[in-house]
C-alpha cells in the first residue's frame, strides 16, 4: 500500500495548493428546498470546488429542523438528524455516520467563514434528492417527506397503484396542507422557471452482470422502493427524462430491456412514469425481492445499481469436487516487493505473512473450507498472478491482508477495511471488519470502497484488510505481537464463516 498512499498524500498536496474556484458575487446561488427557496445568511452561498457542488451544511440542516452544532477547536460539524448523528470535519475526507464512517467525494471546507460540503453527501447521507442546475446556479433539494410532484391522475397503471399503498407514501390529506403553507406561495420562484433546466436526460438504460446501468447527464438521486406482488425494484429518476436513447424510447406504454435468461430475474422495463416535471421510471421484476441486496453509486457519470442476488436455498457450486468452499488468503508484498516499512524498520511483507499463515492454519481445522494461499513464503507473485489464481478456482472468498503506513504522520492509526463496489464484498468487508476491530483493539477507519487491483479483478466476494499502521508505535507493536496475530487471525476466521454461514 505504500505507493497508494503517497500516491494519496501527493494529491492531497496538490488539492491543498490547488486555488479554490468558487462563485463569486457575480451569479447569485439559490438554494430551494421541500420547494421553499432558503434565505441564505450573509455570505453562505453554492460553490463549485474543482467541479464538486458544494453547500452551506448549516442552513439546510437547520431547515431541516436538524441540531446542528460547530466546534471550532475541533473544526467538527455535528448534526443531529432524527436518531443518526452525524459529523463532519473541515479538511477530513470521512464523515461519521450513525455507527459507520463514510468517504465524502471531497471533504468539507470554509469558504467565506462558512462550512461547505459536497452535495453527494447531502444526497447520499442525508436521503434528499438532489438536482443542481448549474446554468441558474440552484440546488433544489427534496427531503424524503415530501410530495414529488403534484398528485397527477392521468398516468395511474400498476405501478402507481401499489405505490400509493404503500405506508410509507404521502398521504393526500395532510402533505398538502403543509404544501399550501403561507409560506410557500403559488408564485415562489420554484414553478416558474426550474423546470426545463433542471431536466435531467436519460441516454441508455443496461442491465448486465446484475447490473443495472443508466448513462445520465447530470447525476440525480433517485428513489428506490422495494414492493412485492409481483416482487420488484422500482428506481425513480426524479426531474428526468429521456434523451437521445440508444434503445427504442417508450411512448406511452413501458420499454423492455432484453436481459436473456438470468436466473431470479423476470425481467427489467423502463418508462416515462410522469410528466411535469418528467420522472423516469426503471422497474426491476424478479423471483424474490427479499433475497437481493442493492448497492447504488455513480461511476463515471453513470448510476449503477449493483444487485447481490443471495440464493440461500442452492447452496454454492462445489468447484473442486470436495464440496468445500474455498477461501484464498492473500498476504500482501513478498520477494522483492517488502512493501512499506514499519517504525522499527520491519518490512510490511513479514507482518502479511505470519498473519496469514495464522489464518492459514486456522481455516485448515474447518471441515468444510478449502484454504488456498498466493504465497506461503517470502516469494512475489504478482497482482495479476494472485487474481488469476482466484479467478480460475472459483473462489468463494478472497481475502488480502495488509499493513498500512504513513511515515510523514505517526499519529496516524487504526484498523480499515477495503472492498471494490460488488454489494457481495461489501458484506465480506462490513463482517469481517467487525471482528478484526474486536480483536485488534485498535481505532476503527471503517469500510471503505477503495480500486485496489486484487479486490477489483477477482471475481468472487473480495477484501483487503489494512490491519494496523506499521508507521504507528503502538499499531506496530499490537501487529508485531504474536498473541495479538492469534486472535487477529481467528476474528478474520470467524468472519469469514460468518459470512460463509458455516
Ligand atoms: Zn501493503
Amino acid at each position: 500500500m505504500k505507493k497508494s498512499v503517497l500516491l494519496f498524500l501527493f494529491s492531497a498536496l496538490i488539492l491543498l495548493l490547488m486555488p479554490v474556484q468558487s462563485h463569486a458575487a457575480t451569479t447569485q446561488t439559490k438554494i430551494i428546498l421541500d420547494g421553499q427557496e432558503l434565505n441564505l445568511p450573509n455570505e453562505a452561498e453554492v460553490v463549485t470546488v474543482r467541479n464538486n457542488i458544494m453547500i452551506p451544511i448549516r442552513v439546510v440542516a437547520e431547515n431541516l429542523k436538524f441540531n446542528v452544532n460547530w466546534d471550532k477547536k475541533t473544526q467538527n460539524v455535528n448534526i443531529q438528524q432524527l436518531s443518526k448523528a452525524i459529523t463532519l470535519t473541515v479538511g477530513k475526507q470521512e464523515a461519521s455516520v450513525g455507527n459507520s464512517t463514510v468517504s465524502l467525494n471531497m471533504a468539507p471546507q470554509i469558504i467565506k467563514n462558512t462550512v461547505v460540503v459536497p452535495i453527494r453527501f447531502v444526497s447520499e447521507e442525508m436521503g434528499l434528492t438532489v438536482v443542481w442546475n448549474n446554468k441558474e446556479k440552484t440546488v433544489t433539494l427534496a427531503s424524503p417527506t415530501f410530495p414529488p410532484s403534484s398528485p397527477d391522475n392521468g398516468s395511474q397503471n400498476d405501478e402507481l397503484a401499489s405505490l400509493t399503498s404503500l405506508p410509507s407514501s404521502p398521504a393526500n390529506g395532510s402533505q398538502n396542507d403543509e404544501l399550501a403553507s403561507p409560506t410557500s406561495p403559488p408564485s415562489s420562484p420554484v414553478n416558474g422557471s426550474q423546470n426545463d433546466a433542471t431536466i435531467n436526460l436519460v441516454h441508455e438504460i443496461n442491465y448486465a452482470n446484475n447490473q443495472l446501468v443508466v448513462s445520465l447527464d447530470h447525476e440525480v438521486t433517485p428513489v428506490i422502493t422495494t414492493l412485492k406482488n409481483p416482487d420488484r425494484i422500482v428506481v425513480d429518476f426524479p426531474f428526468t427524462d429521456f434523451g437521445n436513447m440508444s434503445q427504442p424510447v417508450p411512448d406511452g406504454s413501458m420499454g423492455k430491456l432484453s436481459t436473456g435468461d438470468i436466473p431470479n430475474l423476470t425481467d427489467v422495463r423502463y418508462s416515462l412514469f410522469k410528466n411535469d416535471p418528467a420522472q423516469v421510471r426503471i422497474v426491476i421484476e424478479l423471483n424474490n425481492v427479499s433475497s437481493v441486496n442493492y448497492y447504488q453509486q455513480y461511476i463515471a457519470g453513470k448510476f449503477i445499481l449493483d444487485l447481490n442476488i443471495v440464493n440461500a436455498s442452492k447452496p454454492a457450486p462445489p468447484i473442486t469436487g470436495s464440496g468445500k468452499r474455498i477461501v484464498v488468503i492473500d498476504p500482501g508484498h513478498g520477494g522483492s516487493d517488502p512493501g512499506t516499512t514499519s517504525i522499527t524498520n520491519k518490512h510490511e511483507k513479514q507482518f502479511n505473512l505470519a498473519l496469514a499463515l495464522k489464518v492459514q492454519a486456522i481455516l485448515l481445522q474447518e471441515p468444510e473450507i478449502e484454504v488456498v494461499m498466493t504465497r506461503e513464503t517470502d516469494i512475489y507473485p504478482t497482482r495479476s498472478e494472485r487474481v488469476k489464481l482466484a479467478n480460475d478456482l472459483n473462489a468463494d472468498v478472497f481475502v488480502s491482508i495488509h499493513g498500512n503506513s504513513v511515515p510523514s504522520s505517526p499519529q496516524i492509526t487504526g484498523t480499515e477495511t477495503y472492498y471494490y463496489q460488488r454489494a457481495s464484498s461489501k458484506e465480506l468487508a462490513n463482517i469481517v471488519h467487525k471482528h478484526l476491530v474486536e480483536a485488534m483493539g485498535l481505532y476503527d477507519r471503517g469500510v471503505k470502497n477503495g480500486s485496489l487491483q486484487v479486490i477489483r479483478e477477482t471475481k468472487m466476494p473480495a477484501i483487503l484488510l489494512e490491519v494496523g499502521f506499521l508507521s504507528n508505535k503502538s499499531d506496530e507493536e499490537a501487529m508485531m505481537s504474536e498473541s495479538v496475530q492469534t486472535q487477529a487471525a481467528q476474528a478474520i476466521v470467524d468472519g469469514i464463516k460468518e459470512y460463509l454461514k458455516l
